[in-house]
């Protein structure tokens, strides 16, 4: 069996990443797909739950972890918290063929790269720095100064966009959304991919 690809997802927050990965695992069985549960210390938001969005830790179980090397990529995001992915559950997912996604910043990305150099990563830019506030004040998740402090990290984040394999511009969602898909079956497309999932059939074709 082929083992699934792993994906990196990185966007500036409100560039409409989180939406775009529940409208994919919702709405596109082509293959099976899943996105990795990260650490974080910061508190959980209304609606979030242990388990589902993130594994809700204190700063000393994550220190804890990060000293088991638990851990594939860790960093400081906002607010000085930590988040972070751990390498289990995606190596046992990966090997059943399913594809994983990791929904982290440019710095998990750069770390994720260095160790799994097969790695896709995908930045999600939003049409325009105005749209992108009124986005996140309209989500009404955060308060003004937590929103001033997401503004102004959006500028650092979109200056990593460069070191990604493909940029979607998420201005109509259900074109990136499309986008997104045309990568996902680009990337089963691959001759490296191909070989392995199609081994038998190469096999006969070629008389082995
Ligand atoms: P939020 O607090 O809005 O859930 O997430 C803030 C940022 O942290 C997002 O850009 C998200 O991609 C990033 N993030 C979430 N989980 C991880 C992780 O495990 N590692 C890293 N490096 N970043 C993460």
């Amino acid at each position: 069996m082929s083992q699934g690809n792993l994906y990196i997802l990185s966007a500036p927050s409100g560039a409409g990443k989180s939406s775009l990965i529940s409208a994919l695992l919702e709405r596109d069985s082509s293959t099976p797909k899943m996105v990795s549960i990260s650490h974080t210390t910061r508190a959980p938001r209304p609606g979030e739950s242990h388990g589902v969005h993130y594994y809700f830790v204190s700063k000393a179980e994550f220190e804890s972890l990060i000293e088991q090397d638990l851990f594939l990529e860790y960093a400081t995001v906002f607010g000085g918290n930590y988040y972070g992915t751990s390498l289990p559950a995606i190596e046992q997912n990966l090997a059943k063929g399913i594809d994983v996604f990791l929904d982290i910043d440019w710095q998990g990305a750069q770390q994720i790269r260095e160790k799994v150099p097969s790695v896709k990563s995908i930045f999600i830019l939003p049409p325009s720095l105005p749209e992108l506030e009124r986005r996140l004040i309209g989500r009404g998740q955060d308060k003004d100064y937590v929103i001033a402090e997401r503004m102004a990290k959006a500028k650092n984040e979109i200056s990593h966009y460069d070191e990604y394999d493909y940029v979607i511009v998420n201005d109509n969602f259900e074109q990136a959304l499309g986008d997104l898909q045309s990568i996902l079956r680009t990337e089963r497309l691959t001759k490296t991919y191909q070989q392995t999932a199609n081994a038998v059939l190469l096999n006969q074709l070629l008389d082995k």
